[in-house]
Protein backbone atom coordinates (compact mmCIF):
# COMPACT_ATOMS: atom_id res chain seq x y z
CA UNK A 1 0.00 0.00 0.00
CA UNK A 2 1.68 3.34 -0.86
CA UNK A 3 1.50 6.51 1.58
CA UNK A 4 1.10 10.07 0.98
CA UNK A 5 1.61 12.83 3.69
CA UNK A 6 -0.21 15.90 2.77
CA UNK A 7 0.12 19.60 4.48
CA UNK A 8 -2.69 21.78 3.98
CA UNK A 9 -4.99 19.21 4.19
CA UNK A 10 -7.79 20.48 5.59
CA UNK A 11 -8.13 22.87 2.16
CA UNK A 12 -10.04 22.16 -0.62
CA UNK A 13 -7.42 20.94 -2.79
CA UNK A 14 -5.87 19.14 0.11
CA UNK A 15 -9.38 17.66 0.89
CA UNK A 16 -10.01 16.21 -2.74
CA UNK A 17 -6.79 14.98 -2.61
CA UNK A 18 -7.22 12.52 0.34
CA UNK A 19 -11.07 11.44 -1.31
CA UNK A 20 -8.98 10.66 -4.64
CA UNK A 21 -5.93 9.15 -2.65
CA UNK A 22 -8.24 7.07 -0.25
CA UNK A 23 -9.73 5.87 -3.95
CA UNK A 24 -7.03 5.07 -5.47
CA UNK A 25 -5.48 2.52 -2.57
CA UNK A 26 -3.40 4.78 -0.69
CA UNK A 27 -3.04 5.27 3.22
CA UNK A 28 -3.05 9.06 3.90
CA UNK A 29 -1.49 11.00 6.52
CA UNK A 30 -1.83 14.74 6.68
CA UNK A 31 -0.18 17.29 8.74
CA UNK A 32 -3.12 19.94 10.63
CA UNK A 33 -1.24 23.31 12.06
CA UNK A 34 -1.22 23.76 16.08
CA UNK A 35 -5.34 25.18 16.31
CA UNK A 36 -7.51 23.31 18.97
CA UNK A 37 -9.36 21.49 17.15
CA UNK A 38 -7.77 21.20 13.69
CA UNK A 39 -10.50 22.60 11.05
CA UNK A 40 -11.62 18.97 9.88
CA UNK A 41 -14.79 20.66 7.93
CA UNK A 42 -14.15 19.50 4.50
CA UNK A 43 -13.00 16.11 6.11
CA UNK A 44 -15.57 15.20 8.32
CA UNK A 45 -17.64 12.81 5.16
CA UNK A 46 -14.33 10.99 5.70
CA UNK A 47 -14.20 10.66 8.72
CA UNK A 48 -16.28 8.59 11.19
CA UNK A 49 -19.25 10.31 12.91
CA UNK A 50 -17.46 9.51 15.95
CA UNK A 51 -15.05 12.06 14.55
CA UNK A 52 -12.51 8.90 14.60
CA UNK A 53 -10.05 8.30 11.52
CA UNK A 54 -10.29 5.44 9.19
CA UNK A 55 -7.72 3.45 9.03
CA UNK A 56 -6.55 4.52 5.81
CA UNK A 57 -6.58 8.91 7.15
CA UNK A 58 -4.35 9.82 10.13
CA UNK A 59 -4.28 13.22 10.89
CA UNK A 60 -1.14 14.48 12.79
CA UNK A 61 -0.77 18.33 14.02
CA UNK A 62 3.01 19.89 13.84
CA UNK A 63 4.29 23.63 12.73
CA UNK A 64 5.62 23.96 9.33
CA UNK A 65 8.44 25.71 10.80
CA UNK A 66 10.12 23.45 12.59
CA UNK A 67 12.58 21.01 10.34
CA UNK A 68 13.43 18.76 13.09
CA UNK A 69 8.76 18.24 14.21
CA UNK A 70 8.67 17.50 9.86
CA UNK A 71 11.54 15.48 9.91
CA UNK A 72 10.16 13.00 13.11
CA UNK A 73 7.06 12.88 10.91
CA UNK A 74 8.52 11.97 8.18
CA UNK A 75 10.36 9.46 9.64
CA UNK A 76 7.82 8.26 11.43
CA UNK A 77 5.39 8.14 8.38
CA UNK A 78 7.83 6.90 5.77
CA UNK A 79 5.69 8.24 2.75
CA UNK A 80 6.26 7.60 -0.65
CA UNK A 81 4.88 10.87 -1.78
CA UNK A 82 4.49 14.09 -0.21
CA UNK A 83 1.93 16.91 -1.42
CA UNK A 84 2.99 20.01 0.15
CA UNK A 85 -0.64 22.25 -0.26
CA UNK A 86 -0.15 24.34 3.14
CA UNK A 87 -0.14 28.09 2.10
CA UNK A 88 -2.43 31.29 3.37
CA UNK A 89 -5.15 32.14 1.25
CA UNK A 90 -5.16 35.11 -0.35
CA UNK A 91 -8.06 36.54 -2.51
CA UNK A 92 -6.69 39.55 -3.92
CA UNK A 93 -3.87 42.33 -2.35
CA UNK A 94 -6.74 44.22 -0.62
CA UNK A 95 -7.45 41.10 1.19
CA UNK A 96 -3.67 40.37 2.59
CA UNK A 97 -4.22 41.59 6.23
CA UNK A 98 -1.67 44.53 6.76
CA UNK A 99 0.84 41.61 8.94
CA UNK A 100 0.56 39.34 6.58
CA UNK A 101 4.43 37.34 5.97
CA UNK A 102 5.19 34.76 3.64
CA UNK A 103 6.40 32.53 5.96
CA UNK A 104 4.32 29.52 5.82
CA UNK A 105 5.02 29.64 2.43
CA UNK A 106 8.52 30.20 2.04
CA UNK A 107 10.06 29.05 4.96
CA UNK A 108 7.59 26.74 5.33
CA UNK A 109 8.58 24.96 1.94
CA UNK A 110 12.05 25.44 2.93
CA UNK A 111 11.97 23.69 6.31
CA UNK A 112 9.52 20.67 4.45
CA UNK A 113 12.25 20.10 1.93
CA UNK A 114 15.09 20.40 4.38
CA UNK A 115 13.52 17.42 6.54
CA UNK A 116 13.16 15.21 3.53
CA UNK A 117 16.90 15.68 2.78
CA UNK A 118 17.70 15.11 6.10
CA UNK A 119 15.55 11.79 6.68
CA UNK A 120 16.95 10.00 3.57
CA UNK A 121 13.62 9.27 2.90
CA UNK A 122 12.76 8.89 -0.86
CA UNK A 123 9.43 10.20 -0.97
CA UNK A 124 8.31 12.30 -4.49
CA UNK A 125 7.83 15.93 -3.36
CA UNK A 126 5.03 18.17 -4.56
CA UNK A 127 4.65 21.64 -4.06
CA UNK A 128 1.67 23.77 -4.85
CA UNK A 129 2.87 26.84 -6.79
CA UNK A 130 0.90 29.42 -8.31
CA UNK A 131 -0.11 31.25 -11.37
CA UNK A 132 0.23 34.23 -9.59
CA UNK A 133 4.07 33.97 -10.09
CA UNK A 134 4.12 34.74 -13.44
CA UNK A 135 2.55 38.56 -12.53
CA UNK A 136 1.79 40.65 -15.98
CA UNK A 137 3.45 38.14 -18.27
CA UNK A 138 0.85 38.23 -21.31
CA UNK A 139 -0.65 35.25 -21.86
CA UNK A 140 -0.79 32.54 -22.22
CA UNK A 141 1.82 31.70 -19.69
CA UNK A 142 3.98 28.50 -19.46
CA UNK A 143 6.80 26.65 -17.72
CA UNK A 144 9.02 28.96 -19.21
CA UNK A 145 7.25 32.23 -18.51
CA UNK A 146 9.64 34.18 -16.53
CA UNK A 147 8.56 34.71 -12.67
CA UNK A 148 7.62 38.20 -12.57
CA UNK A 149 5.58 37.92 -8.68
CA UNK A 150 3.88 41.42 -8.34
CA UNK A 151 2.06 40.75 -4.45
CA UNK A 152 3.63 39.16 -1.76
CA UNK A 153 1.56 36.06 -1.87
CA UNK A 154 3.21 35.85 -5.56
CA UNK A 155 6.91 36.87 -4.25
CA UNK A 156 6.47 34.21 -1.89
CA UNK A 157 5.11 30.93 -4.02
CA UNK A 158 8.27 32.50 -6.27
CA UNK A 159 10.38 31.78 -3.87
CA UNK A 160 8.98 28.54 -2.78
CA UNK A 161 8.72 27.36 -6.36
CA UNK A 162 12.92 27.68 -6.95
CA UNK A 163 13.39 26.50 -3.78
CA UNK A 164 11.96 23.31 -5.12
CA UNK A 165 13.86 23.46 -8.08
CA UNK A 166 16.90 24.42 -5.92
CA UNK A 167 16.09 20.84 -4.01
CA UNK A 168 15.78 18.74 -7.37
CA UNK A 169 18.30 20.09 -9.10
CA UNK A 170 20.92 20.73 -6.41
CA UNK A 171 20.23 17.80 -4.01
CA UNK A 172 18.81 15.26 -6.58
CA UNK A 173 15.16 15.18 -4.80
CA UNK A 174 12.51 14.10 -6.64
CA UNK A 175 10.94 17.88 -6.34
CA UNK A 176 8.06 18.94 -8.42
CA UNK A 177 6.15 22.23 -8.86
CA UNK A 178 2.60 22.41 -9.80
CA UNK A 179 2.09 25.70 -11.44
CA UNK A 180 -1.77 25.82 -10.50
CA UNK A 181 -3.81 28.14 -12.12
CA UNK A 182 -7.53 29.32 -10.48
CA UNK A 183 -9.14 25.98 -9.59
CA UNK A 184 -13.03 26.10 -7.65
CA UNK A 185 -15.56 24.14 -6.02
CA UNK A 186 -18.23 23.77 -3.24
CA UNK A 187 -15.57 23.53 -1.17
CA UNK A 188 -13.76 26.52 -2.09
CA UNK A 189 -14.08 29.99 0.99
CA UNK A 190 -16.32 31.94 -0.28
CA UNK A 191 -13.74 34.91 -0.14
CA UNK A 192 -13.04 34.19 -3.75
CA UNK A 193 -15.19 35.63 -6.54
CA UNK A 194 -16.51 32.35 -7.77
CA UNK A 195 -18.06 30.91 -4.74
CA UNK A 196 -19.58 34.36 -4.14
CA UNK A 197 -20.74 34.26 -7.06
CA UNK A 198 -23.02 30.82 -7.09
CA UNK A 199 -23.37 31.39 -3.46
CA UNK A 200 -25.06 34.22 -4.24
CA UNK A 201 -27.17 32.72 -7.21
CA UNK A 202 -28.04 29.85 -4.60
CA UNK A 203 -29.48 32.70 -2.24
CA UNK A 204 -31.24 34.85 -5.00
CA UNK A 205 -32.82 31.75 -6.78
CA UNK A 206 -34.24 31.14 -2.90
CA UNK A 207 -35.10 34.71 -1.96
CA UNK A 208 -32.56 35.06 0.69
CA UNK A 209 -31.00 38.07 -0.86
CA UNK A 210 -31.69 40.34 -3.85
CA UNK A 211 -28.48 42.15 -4.80
CA UNK A 212 -24.65 40.64 -5.23
CA UNK A 213 -21.96 43.15 -5.15
CA UNK A 214 -18.74 42.99 -7.26
CA UNK A 215 -15.59 44.48 -8.06
CA UNK A 216 -13.92 44.37 -11.76
CA UNK A 217 -16.29 42.34 -13.60
CA UNK A 218 -13.83 42.20 -16.59
CA UNK A 219 -11.07 40.82 -14.89
CA UNK A 220 -10.50 37.55 -16.43
CA UNK A 221 -8.87 34.37 -15.15
CA UNK A 222 -8.22 30.33 -15.90
CA UNK A 223 -10.88 28.84 -13.99
CA UNK A 224 -10.93 25.12 -13.52
CA UNK A 225 -12.67 22.60 -11.32
CA UNK A 226 -10.23 21.53 -8.19
CA UNK A 227 -11.30 17.61 -8.40
CA UNK A 228 -9.43 17.59 -12.20
CA UNK A 229 -6.59 19.26 -10.44
CA UNK A 230 -5.29 17.16 -7.86
CA UNK A 231 -5.37 14.09 -10.08
CA UNK A 232 -2.70 16.15 -11.90
CA UNK A 233 -1.03 16.57 -9.18
CA UNK A 234 -0.69 12.25 -8.72
CA UNK A 235 0.17 12.51 -11.95
CA UNK A 236 3.33 14.40 -11.53
CA UNK A 237 4.59 11.82 -9.36
CA UNK A 238 3.86 9.21 -11.20
CA UNK A 239 6.70 10.25 -13.42
CA UNK A 240 10.18 8.99 -13.83
CA UNK A 241 11.55 12.08 -13.66
CA UNK A 242 10.33 15.28 -11.45
CA UNK A 243 9.39 18.36 -13.27
CA UNK A 244 7.41 21.39 -13.31
CA UNK A 245 4.24 21.74 -14.85
CA UNK A 246 1.57 24.40 -15.78
CA UNK A 247 -2.04 23.22 -14.69
CA UNK A 248 -4.73 25.29 -16.41
CA UNK A 249 -7.98 24.56 -18.13
CA UNK A 250 -5.92 26.58 -20.98
CA UNK A 251 -9.14 29.15 -21.41
CA UNK A 252 -9.68 32.58 -19.91
CA UNK A 253 -12.74 34.04 -18.89
CA UNK A 254 -14.35 37.52 -17.45
CA UNK A 255 -16.12 37.61 -14.21
CA UNK A 256 -18.72 38.72 -16.37
CA UNK A 257 -18.66 35.99 -18.24
CA UNK A 258 -18.86 33.60 -15.04
CA UNK A 259 -21.93 35.76 -13.75
CA UNK A 260 -23.73 35.63 -16.83
CA UNK A 261 -23.52 31.81 -17.02
CA UNK A 262 -24.31 31.13 -13.25
CA UNK A 263 -27.27 33.45 -13.34
CA UNK A 264 -28.40 31.76 -16.79
CA UNK A 265 -28.02 28.21 -15.35
CA UNK A 266 -30.27 29.51 -12.23
CA UNK A 267 -33.21 31.05 -14.62
CA UNK A 268 -32.16 34.54 -13.48
CA UNK A 269 -31.25 37.79 -14.99
CA UNK A 270 -27.52 39.22 -13.54
CA UNK A 271 -28.31 42.62 -14.74
CA UNK A 272 -31.44 42.44 -12.29
CA UNK A 273 -29.18 41.43 -9.29
CA UNK A 274 -25.85 42.50 -9.94
CA UNK A 275 -24.47 46.02 -8.50
CA UNK A 276 -20.93 47.34 -8.49
CA UNK A 277 -19.15 48.00 -5.63
CA UNK A 278 -15.95 50.07 -5.42
CA UNK A 279 -14.31 48.25 -2.59
CA UNK A 280 -14.27 45.04 -4.16
CA UNK A 281 -12.68 47.08 -7.12
CA UNK A 282 -9.06 46.32 -7.58
CA UNK A 283 -7.12 49.16 -9.21
CA UNK A 284 -4.88 48.47 -11.96
CA UNK A 285 -5.45 45.01 -12.20
CA UNK A 286 -2.72 43.63 -15.07
CA UNK A 287 -2.59 39.90 -14.30
CA UNK A 288 -4.04 38.58 -17.25
CA UNK A 289 -3.58 34.18 -16.61
CA UNK A 290 -4.21 31.64 -19.04
CA UNK A 291 -2.52 28.55 -18.83
CA UNK A 292 -0.74 26.84 -21.55
CA UNK A 293 -1.37 23.46 -20.69
CA UNK A 294 0.37 22.08 -24.09
CA UNK A 295 3.54 20.38 -21.63
CA UNK A 296 0.96 18.79 -19.25
CA UNK A 297 -0.83 17.49 -22.22
CA UNK A 298 1.90 15.95 -24.20
CA UNK A 299 4.35 14.70 -21.43
CA UNK A 300 1.38 13.58 -19.38
CA UNK A 301 -1.43 13.26 -21.26
CA UNK A 302 -3.63 15.55 -18.69
CA UNK A 303 -6.30 17.64 -19.89
CA UNK A 304 -9.06 19.43 -17.37
CA UNK A 305 -12.14 17.14 -17.68
CA UNK A 306 -14.44 19.92 -16.13
CA UNK A 307 -15.27 22.72 -18.82
CA UNK A 308 -15.91 26.53 -17.63
CA UNK A 309 -19.71 26.06 -17.99
CA UNK A 310 -20.06 21.99 -16.18
CA UNK A 311 -17.74 24.05 -13.32
CA UNK A 312 -20.49 26.51 -12.96
CA UNK A 313 -23.14 24.47 -13.12
CA UNK A 314 -21.69 21.89 -10.64
CA UNK A 315 -21.10 24.94 -7.96
CA UNK A 316 -24.31 26.27 -8.41
CA UNK A 317 -26.50 22.64 -8.33
CA UNK A 318 -24.30 22.58 -5.02
CA UNK A 319 -25.09 25.45 -3.59
CA UNK A 320 -28.53 24.83 -3.97
CA UNK A 321 -28.26 21.08 -2.73
CA UNK A 322 -26.65 23.17 0.48
CA UNK A 323 -29.61 25.13 0.78
CA UNK A 324 -31.74 22.51 0.56
CA UNK A 325 -30.25 20.65 3.24
CA UNK A 326 -29.64 23.72 5.49
CA UNK A 327 -34.00 24.10 4.71
CA UNK A 328 -34.65 20.21 5.46
CA UNK A 329 -32.48 20.93 8.51
CA UNK A 330 -34.73 23.25 9.90
CA UNK A 331 -37.88 22.12 9.33
CA UNK A 332 -36.40 18.66 11.18
CA UNK A 333 -35.17 21.07 14.09
CA UNK A 334 -38.89 22.21 14.00
CA UNK A 335 -40.58 19.09 14.43
CA UNK A 336 -38.13 17.72 17.14
P1 LIG B 1 -7.12 26.42 0.97
O1 LIG B 1 -8.44 25.78 0.81
O2 LIG B 1 -7.06 27.82 1.46
O3 LIG B 1 -6.25 25.50 1.97
C1 LIG B 1 -5.04 25.98 2.51
C2 LIG B 1 -4.50 24.97 3.48
O4 LIG B 1 -3.30 25.53 4.05
C3 LIG B 1 -5.46 24.67 4.66
O5 LIG B 1 -5.33 23.32 5.03
C4 LIG B 1 -4.90 25.58 5.76
O6 LIG B 1 -5.14 25.09 7.08
C5 LIG B 1 -3.41 25.52 5.47
N1 LIG B 1 -2.74 26.67 6.06
C6 LIG B 1 -3.03 27.99 5.87
N2 LIG B 1 -2.24 28.74 6.62
C7 LIG B 1 -1.43 27.90 7.32
C8 LIG B 1 -0.40 28.07 8.28
N3 LIG B 1 -0.04 29.30 8.69
N4 LIG B 1 0.22 26.97 8.78
C9 LIG B 1 -0.15 25.73 8.38
N5 LIG B 1 -1.13 25.50 7.48
C10 LIG B 1 -1.76 26.57 6.95
O7 LIG B 1 -6.28 26.38 -0.38
P2 LIG B 1 -6.45 25.41 -1.63
O8 LIG B 1 -7.36 26.07 -2.59
O9 LIG B 1 -6.71 24.03 -1.18
O10 LIG B 1 -5.00 25.51 -2.26
C11 LIG B 1 -3.99 24.54 -1.98
C12 LIG B 1 -2.65 25.10 -2.37
O11 LIG B 1 -2.66 25.44 -3.76
C13 LIG B 1 -2.24 26.37 -1.63
O12 LIG B 1 -0.86 26.33 -1.41
C14 LIG B 1 -2.58 27.47 -2.62
O13 LIG B 1 -1.74 28.63 -2.43
C15 LIG B 1 -2.26 26.79 -3.94
N6 LIG B 1 -3.00 27.37 -5.04
C16 LIG B 1 -4.36 27.25 -5.07
C17 LIG B 1 -5.07 27.81 -6.12
C18 LIG B 1 -6.56 27.70 -6.20
O14 LIG B 1 -7.13 28.27 -7.14
N7 LIG B 1 -7.21 27.01 -5.31
C19 LIG B 1 -4.37 28.46 -7.15
C20 LIG B 1 -2.99 28.57 -7.08
C21 LIG B 1 -2.30 27.99 -6.02
P3 LIG B 1 -6.43 25.53 7.95
O15 LIG B 1 -7.57 24.67 7.43
O16 LIG B 1 -6.01 25.23 9.33
O17 LIG B 1 -6.66 26.99 7.68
Amino acid sequence: MKRALITGITGQDGSYLTEFLLSQGYAVDGLTRNTQPANTTRLNHLLAGNGAQPPALRLHQGDLLSTRRLRALIEQVQPDEIYHLAAPSRPGPAAEPPDWRGDITVLGTLHLLEALRRSGTPAKFFHAASAEIFGPAPPPQSETTPLAPASRYAAAKGHATRLTRIYRQRYGLFAANGILFNHESIRRSNRYVSRKITQAVAAIATGEQYYLYLGNLNARRDWGYAPDYVAAMWLMLQQPQADDFVIGSGQAYTVKDFVAAAFDYAGLDWQAHVRFDPRFYRPGETYCPQADIGKIGSVLGWRPRTCFQALIRLMVDAELKLKECAYQLTIDNRQL
